[in-house]
């Protein structure tokens, strides 16, 4: 019978030295494999060069190493890249480089798929597979840091969990990998620079803040009208608003950090102003700010960008309410790349 090989990488440091000490070895040859795993990326046990042959023959009897492969790359003409990136079961998922000006942003998937139903999103219509594990959520991390020293000559600087998949549904996992991404031993980035997006899970955006994480907090709102959310995202039915309402609340107390809301606008769904008074009064409950991002059609025409006017009257409100407003010009339309547009095409 063949015995299941475990994943070498869901093994902490601590872990790794226990195992060696286990093995009659010397806990120091954990961390060095630490290091090969994490610092050196290594996608195999041959390549750990300072361990001795018997070591990793012995490694390889127990363990696999399951890194990601970047499968395809796309690269836009404003300078995005689209990385669909091969998991060890074979599953694509896919991330993003986003460029402008001054910084390099990473767009990271957190699931295989969705298990949110938004009626706007490509990605809800592959059904949620899996969850990522640790790992391939950093590996996505690392591919677009290299890329973006390759490409535009400077490392990564922000992060958003914005590709596929509910974060706050995979909670433990996304946790790991930014502890990851965050500590010396992987990228050492600043929390300041992360931040996760969700479309609204109470419980999870609760427990976040008892966890004390570091990271910013960004809603998919789309509608401060129960009836219109539903509607477009039908889970907040079971999540309605006045419990997202309480659950920011809660974020607001603990953390004293901002939320942000994304928001589009759609022709003949929530561009009345009877839609945006009920924005406006739901940015009052706790302090935020607003990203109105840009529809990305995604090729059944229910939904259409609002005319400029509905946009600019939503901008010129919430300006006079006195809440920061950003618009999102998309980047990468043309390669499918933006918003709400990954869905595994390539
Ligand atoms: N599930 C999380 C993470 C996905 S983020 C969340 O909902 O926040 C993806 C962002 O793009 C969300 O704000 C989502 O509402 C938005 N989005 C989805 N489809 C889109 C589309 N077709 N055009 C523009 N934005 C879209």
């Amino acid at each position: 019978m063949e015995i299941k090989k475990k994943d070498i990488r869901a093994l902490t440091k601590e872990q790794l030295r226990v195992f060696f000490v286990k093995e009659g070895d010397k806990a120091f040859r954990g961390n060095q494999v630490y290091e090969w795993l994490w610092q050196k990326a290594a996608y195999s046990f041959e390549d750990m060069t300072n361990i001795s042959k018997e070591t990793r023959q012995m490694l390889e009897d127990n363990f696999v190493i399951n890194h990601i492969r970047v499968d395809t790359m796309q690269r836009s003409n404003d300078g995005t890249i689209k990385n669909a990136v091969r998991l060890h079961d074979g599953l694509i998922v896919e991330s993003v480089l986003i460029p402008t000006s001054t910084r390099t942003t990473a767009c990271v998937s957190s699931q295989v798929g969705c298990s949110l139903d938004c009626k706007f999103c490509a990605t809800s219509r592959l059904k949620r597979m899996r969850n990522l594990n640790p790992d391939e959520i950093y590996d996505q991390v690392v591919a677009i840091d290299n890329e973006s020293r390759l490409y535009h000559n400077r490392p990564l600087s922000n992060i958003v969990f914005m590709g596929m998949g509910e974060p706050l549904m995979n909670y433990n996992n996304v946790i790991k990998a930014i502890d990851k991404i965050t500590s010396k031993e992987g990228l050492g980035m600043s929390p300041k620079r992360i931040t996760v997006s969700t479309s609204g899970v109470p419980k999870m955006i609760k427990k976040m803040a008892d966890d004390e994480v570091k990271f910013n907090l960004a809603v998919s709102l789309h509608s401060a009208v129960d009836e219109v959310r539903t509607s477009i995202m039908p889970f907040n039915e079971t999540f309605p608003l006045q419990d997202l309402r309480e659950s920011l609340e809660y974020w607001y107390t603990k953390t004293q950090r901002k939320i942000s809301y994304e928001y589009v606008v759609w022709k003949g769904i929530n561009d009345t102003q009877n839609d945006i008074d009920a924005f406006v009064k739901f940015c009052k409950y706790v302090p935020c700010k607003v990203n109105i991002i840009e529809y990305n059609p995604i090729d059944d025409g229910e939904f259409q960008q609002a005319s400029n006017e509905a946009l600019e009257n939503y901008i010129r409100t919430l300006e006079q309410n006195r809440i920061v407003v950003n618009v999102r010009r998309s980047r990468g339309k043309d390669i499918d790349a933006a918003c709400g547009q990954l869905a595994n095409k390539t």
